[in-house]
């Protein structure tokens, strides 16, 4: 039996207007509109003719922290001061009082992200000695309120360092027991002091648990460069190649241009992928770059309106016009590299093993009122429609009652 018919639908890379048809939540064919199909017979399934309107495979936001979010709850002005310890300083004072974690708040923002056509998310969770694996517990429970809508994986995030705060190392384990999937670190050098006894520790546990490895790396200039070399030895001496990622990797975009080719090729050779947020005035890779010598590219929002700004909806066209507009690109194929972040290089981060508007991939859509994905980036339309494993969730920026 046909569960959805998606009729008339503008797909990249088609000339003409396609029919996609999903069967037990995955696409099933994708053929020339009108020149295949049976007509679905009556009452029996769902049809949706989006009249030519441009259909996305879902969009991934592949680095939040959705456990951090004041979202739908009281406007808070920003107090911390300018430096990263300041804001991580600022954080563990003040989060307690305004109640967070706060599954409700993550909740509220995950559907909102799927009123956006955010089919995925994957979302760094602090994990810490004041907190433990509270805030795990805590995005679980909301992406158990939102299941159905928008698929949550964590990354246990050691944000206060590890190697500095005894018992993160710990905490950290047992934040994959609770349930998170992937690693996190941040700034061997800058925030642990101790390069090596953090990514020891993180490519230790990761090798032994089959975790996957997501840094956080503010460091800048050669040394963010220098840890660049000890996260690519570790990933492909433990054979991890395809599981690591360093987020912002600041130092990329403040070496000089041959060494920052050299890191690029470092990177295609050890698999370890990078994640943008186009953020503040923080550096923003080159997709051209990347994309030319091979390294996966993904793109998240990162803070999303909580203690470490005001910023962020967790709109993923959007934070790909961020990208694009950070990278000066103006020609469609280049802008559609950007959109790429937040689609197929954001599902080869995340190991998806089937992704895409391919037969067999899950019916995670999202339909906009655009001609070309350039377009829709450069405009960010209303998302008309938001299927997710192919049942409509939302319509016209709104969920959809069910
Ligand atoms: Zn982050």
């Amino acid at each position: 039996m046909t569960d959805l018919l998606v009729r008339r639908a503008r797909l990249p890379g088609h000339a003409d207007l396609q029919d996609v048809v999903v069967r037990d939540g995955r696409i099933a064919v994708v053929a020339t509109s009108g020149t295949h199909l049976p007509e679905p017979a009556a009452g029996s399934d769902e049809v949706v003719d989006v009249e030519g309107q441009l259909v996305l495979p879902g969009l991934i936001d592949a680095h939040c922290h959705v456990d951090k979010t004041l979202w739908s709850g009281p406007w808070v002005p920003h107090s911390a001061g300018p430096r990263l310890v300041d804001r991580i300083a600022n954080e563990r004072t003040r989060r307690t009082d305004l109640g967070l974690p706060s599954p409700e708040y993550a909740a509220a923002l995950l559907r909102h992200m799927a009123t956006l056509g955010t089919t995925r998310v994957r979302t760094h969770t602090d994990v810490d000695p004041g907190l433990g694996v509270a805030g795990i517990e805590s995005v679980a429970k909301a992406a158990a309120a939102v299941e159905g809508l928008i698929d949550v994986e964590q990354v246990a995030f050691p944000q206060d360092g590890v190697i500095r705060r005894p018992g993160t190392v710990e905490l950290l384990e047992a934040a994959l027991d609770a349930g998170a999937t992937t690693l996190g670190g941040i700034d061997p050098a800058g925030v642990d002091d101790d390069p090596l006894g953090q990514l020891d520790a993180l490519f230790e546990i990761a090798a032994r648990r089959g975790a996957s490895i997501d840094i956080h790396l503010h460091d800048t200039g050669s040394l963010g460069a220098w840890q660049f070399g000890l996260v690519a030895q570790r990933t492909v001496a433990h054979g991890l190649q395809g599981k690591v990622a360093l987020s912002h990797a600041d130092a990329i975009g403040t070496v000089p241009d041959t060494e920052r080719l050299r890191l690029i090729d470092l990177l295609a050779e050890s698999g370890v992928a990078l994640v943008t947020a186009a953020v503040y005035d923080v550096p923003v890779p080159s997709v051209l770059e990347l994309a030319e010598r091979g390294v996966t590219l993904a793109a998240g929002s990162d803070g999303i309106r909580d203690l470490w700004g005001p910023y962020g909806n967790g709109d993923m066209i959007e934070r790909a016009m961020h990208i694009a507009y950070r990278n000066g690109v103006r020609r469609d194929e280049d802008i559609e590299l950007a959109l790429d972040c937040a689609t197929h290089g954001a599902a080869r981060l995340l190991g998806l093993e089937s992704y895409g508007l391919v037969p067999g991939a899950p019916a995670d859509l999202v339909v906009v009122p655009s001609r070309t994905p350039a377009e829709a980036v450069v405009s960010r339309p209303t998302r008309s429609l938001v299927i997710k494993n192919g049942r409509v969730v939302a319509r016209d920026g709104q969920l959809v009652a069910v």
